[in-house]
């Protein structure tokens, strides 16, 4: 390997590594959660301690949406020399798969975050929950419930009508506690009871109005098997979890802000430690929908090819797209904190990832649409090896050599036969510059029967060598290239957003967010022909494909079916030029 080779390799090596050496969230200035944490470190509430979680429920992969918690609740741990656990909150057996479980902990590491040995599952405490409700039905505080699932949101009332009490709701304690035992022990059908709080059904939270604790469900969990036939609800289970892994400041999402009254409740009434429960406002992402129920039916009708398809929000998406981890990383930093809802454009996380690639990617030649070049008076065989530079953005990725030769591969629309006024590339009689190489002028353009341009026929300057003329003649185009007879093979997928407005929710009369799916989202180009250092390109290694984008080495790529790149994205940030826009405003 020669010392030039040597320098791709270990740019191509620094490029394709996670970033994840250094993590580093957000963008220094402090937002309410942390403004909240660093004032408890001040007044020692929590004796100096500052330890969070990330809970997700195993029932689909992570997205985005998922990142920005994940960043917020490790980060804050990480800046206050504090902890972040890995929770599952695994208390719904029927929706929850193992696969997601690793997706999970795979996405997690993959960002960059590290929980130690604090992974946690929900499922782990179902024992202890069961004793504290035992507690509060002792204590008069819950009671067993036999209205079914309908009869109890009757019951319940709405924001403008008050609630009624269950005709169950003044069981003795003793009853309360032989049902409840029962309950346990399978007894009873799925469904037919209930272990609910007893608060007050007049209040104005509807979560107050004997909320319920338990529900019976005859199914096996993936962790506790065929332990348990009654399963605790969220609200019962979030709380207690928190608060028996001795967390600080319990972060979720604004629609729980409305929760907090109960969170609060089942803990002050078990006697238990209590942490904070605080709310953020969830991201939302133009051109995107992030419920995983939404993401799950794309998966399962087969809109996407899987939870990792490149147009999803998914991490896991968004990895094999090409996004990096400190991309993602630098745009949840990017859009902070708040209590508001509100949407970002994804164009801002268009340009994190940008920005990243523009520092770290090498840069590579690659036709993907191609149009033959014949050279007429380059000498036959002849091979020559010529500089090309690495990335223009780190001095230190060095050189490479990419071979020239007498037939070689453009872009078919680099090329005009009739050139309007404003295209300046190659067109018959035109001289332009190849990068790196020579300037060549158009003889010839040669049609094949259906009148399409099949080749072109063209003359170099063998004065122009690397690309500059020395009597300073000016080209005003420099076109990218391959040679014929070195490129690989290779098959390029382009994506455009996957759904074509703005607020994918935004459908029509009787039809949903699918109706807006945009039909053009993937493109496959197949018989493109890239340079020959990508020989041998590990899977998920990034480049830029000069003039053309971003791209990834898809995982499927190589031993399957030969090379398979992703674009990652164009090289167009409409996000910058939005920024330029509103400055010169
Ligand atoms: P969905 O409602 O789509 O099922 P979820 O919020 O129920 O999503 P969880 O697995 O419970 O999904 O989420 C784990 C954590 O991630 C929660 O603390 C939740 O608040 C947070 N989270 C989920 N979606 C977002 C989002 N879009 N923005 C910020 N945080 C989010
Ligand atoms: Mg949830």
């Amino acid at each position: 390997m020669d010392e030039t080779n040597e320098k791709q390799v270990s740019s191509q090596k620094k490029a394709n590594s996670n970033g994840n050496d250094k993590v580093k969230v957000g963008s220094g200035k402090p937002d309410f959660v942390r403004a909240m944490v660093a004032e408890d470190m001040k007044t020692g509430k929590w004796g100096g301690r500052v330890h969070t979680r990330f809970p997700p429920e195993p029932n689909g992969y992570l997205h985005i949406g998922h990142a920005k918690s994940i960043c917020l609740n490790f980060g804050i741990a990480a800046e206050f020399g504090g902890k972040c656990n890995l929770r599952f909150d695994d208390t719904n057996p029927v929706k929850e798969e193992e696969e997601y479980i690793r997706s999970i902990i795979e996405d997690v590491k993959w960002l960059g975050f590290d929980w130690g040995d604090r992974l946690c599952f929900g499922s782990d405490y179902f024992e202890q929950m069961y004793e504290w409700a035992e507690q509060l039905v002792k204590a008069g505080k819950a009671y067993v419930c036999d209205l079914n699932a309908e009869e109890t949101r009757e019951y319940r009332g709405t924001l403008t009508r008050p609630g009624e009490e269950s005709p169950y709701r003044n069981r003795s304690v003793e009853e309360n506690l032989d049902l409840f035992r029962r309950m346990r022990g399978g007894e009873f059908s799925d469904g037919s009871r209930t272990l609910r709080a007893k608060i007050d059904m007049a209040s104005d939270n509807l979560n107050m109005r004997d909320p319920v604790m338990y529900r019976i469900l005859h199914a096996a969990h993936p962790r506790t098997g065929d332990k348990w036939c009654i399963y605790p609800m969220y609200d019962w289970a979030h709380g207690l979890e928190d608060s028996i892994e001795g967390v600080t400041h319990s972060i979720c999402t604004l629609e729980f802000e409305n929760h907090r009254p109960l969170y609060d409740w089942f803990l002050d009434e078990l006697g238990v430690y209590h942490p904070q429960q605080i709310e953020f406002a969830r991201l939302n992402l133009s051109y995107t929908v992030m419920s995983k129920r939404k993401l799950l039916q794309l998966v399962e009708e087969g809109y996407v090819k899987g939870w990792d398809d490149p147009r999803l929000p998914t991490i896991s998406g968004m990895r094999r797209r090409g996004y990096s981890p400190a991309s993602i990383r630098n745009f949840c930093g990017r859009i902070g904190v708040n209590k508001f809802n509100s949407t970002v454009d994804i164009a801002l996380l268009e340009h994190c990832v940008r920005e990243d690639l523009n520092k770290s990617s090498p840069r590579v030649m690659s036709v993907l649409r191609p149009l033959k070049v014949i050279i007429d008076n380059y000498p036959q065989g002849q091979v020559e090896e010529l500089k090309a530079i690495n990335n223009p953005e780190d001095a230190s990725a060095g050189m490479r050599k990419v071979p020239f030769f007498r037939e070689l591969y453009i872009e078919q629309g680099d090329f005009m036969e009739e050139p309007p006024k404003k295209f300046y590339r190659l067109a018959p009689g035109r001289e332009v510059r190849l990068r790196y190489a020579y300037y060549i002028t158009c003889t010839e353009a040669i049609k094949d029967a259906d009148g399409n341009i099949a080749e072109l026929h063209c003359t170099y300057d063998p004065a122009t060598r690397g690309g500059d003329s020395p009597d300073g003649r000016k080209v005003k185009a420099t076109l990218h290239w391959v040679s014929a007879a070195h490129a690989l093979p290779a098959e390029v997928w382009l994506y455009e957003h996957l759904f074509t407005k703005e607020n994918p929710d935004d459908a029509a009369e009787g039809e949903d967010f699918k109706s807006n799916l945009n039909r053009n989202s993937l493109e496959v180009l197949t018989g493109c022909k890239v340079e020959p250092s990508l020989e041998g390109a590990a899977p998920l290694s990034r480049y830029q494909f000069e003039r053309m984008g971003y791209f990834c080495v898809d995982p499927d790529s190589l031993e399957k079916r030969g090379l398979i790149f992703n674009r990652t994205a164009t090289l167009r940030d409409t996000w910058a030029k939005i920024q330029k826009q509103q400055q010169s405003r």
